[in-house]
């Protein structure tokens, strides 16, 4: 059987100027894997090519076996929550109801299924009650249900989600890793983030990204991993749950 995610030999550039190299990653279904690295190491390329916004220039990627263009309605994204789109006035349900464009393209009208698939993936993100209300009047933790809602109402195998805990408060982040967790029983899920306190006991595996990928087949993070990403020396506290804090180390970042 296919894997979910398979990439081999990527390589990705932006005018010339090497962003990814060499990247290898196989993502077995049911997966729950993280990415991290710290900021411009290309952890948004790397999904924009998983999700088939961006073409590798080197390399392939397959999704459960098909091209990234060819498999929309297989991956559902949820961006991070840049509050940029605040002030559009649109609800919480049309913002859901977007979600089934990826499924079936562009159409006249929503069906009723589509209908029913909102409601059935508003209720399970806990925001049925809020179905009428302009999304840039939600906190950000309630607008990250919303984008989670929209990629779901697709009926995706994977579920990306770049810097899901960026604007949300701690309780949130512990909930949404419970959700994710109670997901992961039928999907896979890739998080990608810069901050490696998203790291808990849900993820299954974790991969460390500096325009090269350094992947474990394990939640553990070894200090190899994170020295060869990070270019300087980040410690690891017990469990492989690397510490904020970096070690003194000879250059400033
Ligand atoms: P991350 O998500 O890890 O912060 P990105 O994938 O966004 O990293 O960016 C990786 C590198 O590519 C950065 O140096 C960034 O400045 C550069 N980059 C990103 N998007 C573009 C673009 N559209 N054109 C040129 N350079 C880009």
């Amino acid at each position: 059987m296919s894997a979910a995610i398979e990439i081999r030999d990527l390589s990705f550039y932006y005018n010339g100027y090497p962003v990814l190299l060499d990247v290898n990653l196989n993502v077995e279904e049911k997966d729950f894997l993280a990415i991290i690295g710290p900021n411009g190491s290309g952890k948004t390329t790397l999904l924009k090519i998983v999700l088939g916004i961006l073409r590798p220039r080197k390399g392939t990627v397959k999704i459960f076996g098909r091209e990234p263009a060819q498999s929309a309605g297989l991956t559902g994204y949820v961006p991070q929550d840049t509050g940029t789109n605040k002030g559009f006035p649109i609800s919480v349900a049309d913002v859901t109801l977007m979600g089934r464009l990826g499924r079936s393209g562009r159409k006249a009208r929503y069906t009723e299924e589509d209908h029913a698939a909102a409601r059935r993936v508003l209720e399970k993100v806990g925001m049925w009650d809020y179905r009428d209300r302009p999304i840039g009047k939600l906190s950000g933790g309630q607008r990250q249900r919303v984008y989670i809602a929209r990629a779901l109402a697709a009926e995706p195998r994977i579920l990306v989600m770049d810097e899901p805990t960026a604007s949300v408060d701690t309780q949130f982040q512990t909930d949404l890793y419970d959700f994710l967790k109670e997901l992961n029983e039928t999907k896979t899920i890739v998080v990608v983030s810069h901050d490696m306190s998203v790291l808990s006991a849900y993820i299954k595996s974790v991969a460390c990204l500096n325009q090269r990928l350094y992947h474990h087949d394990s939640s553990e993070l070894t200090q190899d991993m994170l020295d060869a990403a990070y270019h300087c020396p980040v410690d690891l506290i017990a469990h492989g749950v690397p510490h904020r804090v970096l070690r003194k180390h000879d250059h400033e970042k």
